[in-house]
Formats: C-alpha cells, sequence, structure tokens
C-alpha cells in the first residue's frame, strides 16, 4: 500500500485529515512516525509558503509522498491577524487556551456582526522530485463572544457558523468534515491523489 506522510504534530489536525482521507488505500503517517525527522521552522511569510516548506521537507527526508498542511484563522476586524500566526498568537509557551484569550481581548467591545472572519487551509503535497501541487480551502464564521461546545481543536469552541447558528466546537465532527476550510482543501487533495496514484 502506497504511504502518505501528514507533516504535522497536531493531533487534531491529523485526525481530520485521516477521516478526510479514509477512502483511499493509503497508509497514512505523520511526524510521530518519524520522531527523527529535521523540525520545519515555519518562515514563510504566506500559508502557501509554509506549507510548501513543510512539505518539501518531510519529502526529501523520507522519500515519501507527503502532505504539508498550514492553517489558521483571520479576523476581518485584527487586519486578518492572527493569521499564519495562529498556533502561536499568545507567544512562545502559546496554547490553545491562551490564543483564544488573546483573540476575545483583541475583540473587546467590537458586536457581532463585525467578528467576521476565516479559518484558511492550505495543503502542499510533494515527493522526491520537488511539489506535486498545492490547493486551498476557506471556511466563513464569527468570533463568540463565550467558549461552546468541546469538539475540535484550536478556535473552533468561538468560531461560530452562522448557517447553524453553531461553533464548531459544538458542531459534530461529520459537519466539520463537510463543510471545513480544511474539508475544502482535502477535496482537492483527493482529485491530485486520484491523478497521481493512477
Ligand atoms: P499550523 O500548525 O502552523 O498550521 O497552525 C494551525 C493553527 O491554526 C492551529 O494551531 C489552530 O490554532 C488554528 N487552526 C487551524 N485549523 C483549525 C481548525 O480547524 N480549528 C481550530 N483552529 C484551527
Amino acid at each position: 500500500m502506497k504511504e502518505l506522510v501528514i507533516a504535522t504534530t497536531n493531533k487534531g489536525k491529523l485526525r481530520e485529515i485521516k477521516d478526510l482521507l479514509k477512502d483511499f488505500s493509503l497508509k497514512i503517517t505523520s511526524l510521530a512516525d518519524y520522531p527523527e525527522a529535521p523540525e520545519v521552522i515555519e518562515d514563510g511569510k504566506t500559508f502557501s509558503q509554509n506549507a510548501a516548506k513543510k512539505a518539501l521537507t518531510i519529502a526529501r527526508y523520507t522519500g515519501k509522498l507527503t502532505l504539508g498542511e498550514d492553517s489558521g484563522l483571520q479576523v476581518k476586524t485584527l487586519g486578518n491577524k492572527p493569521g499564519i500566526y495562529s498556533a502561536r498568537f499568545s507567544g512562545e509557551n502559546a496554547t490553545d487556551k491562551k490564543n483564544n484569550l488573546k483573540v476575545l481581548r483583541s475583540l473587546k467591545g467590537v458586536p457581532l456582526e463585525d467578528r467576521q472572519a476565516a479559518y484558511r487551509c492550505y495543503a502542499a503535497l510533494a515527493d522526491h522530485n520537488g511539489i506535486v501541487d498545492i490547493v486551498n480551502g476557506r471556511c466563513s464564521g464569527l468570533i463568540g463572544f463565550h467558549a461552546k461546545g468541546k469538539n475540535g481543536f484550536g478556535y473552533d469552541p468561538y468560531f461560530i457558523i452562522p448557517r447553524y447558528n453553531k461553533t464548531f466546537g459544538e458542531l459534530p465532527p461529520e459537519i466539520k468534515a463537510q463543510i471545513s476550510h480544511r474539508a475544502r482543501a482535502l477535496e482537492k487533495v483527493k482529485n491530485i491523489l486520484f491523478e497521481y496514484m493512477k
């Protein structure tokens, strides 16, 4: 069975990506399976550059087809921050909790209608020859005032999907798997994999 390495240590991301690719006959591994893999410094200026760097570095190291994924939250009234800094918005020892608190503090006094946000996901596929393709997906929402629900990860308890009037923390994973930024990007990855594996 062909192997696809997911160049991440983020368990939330990995769980979702594995689920989104479950219909492919692929052995899916991650950086947890390659503990000696080089650390990828995310010094790109864009999601796309970071995704490409993750994919290329790990594809070169493993010699295997690799998916690099870079994603994050953009809040309109914050000039699209935290953006590529989503994982480390609150600094060196960032946690999801501290990151969420920083977003909430930055939005103090902002009414719900001005709390528009979007999740972005860039996914790069690379093999021993270099980049195969880079695709992306987007999901719009609003940043709520209080954490709701325990599903998902990261900013999900605050990320309201207006159509459902519920956060990704509250919505079942099956719904997130249909409409999220990652689901939309991975839908495109599936098409590429389909061609690649012919
Ligand atoms: P990366 O590992 O550098 O791509 O950072 C991704 C960060 O963006 C995560 O640590 C979260 O803070 C945020 N993020 C990305 N996708 C999601 C999601 O689906 N739900 C919640 N937070 C997300």
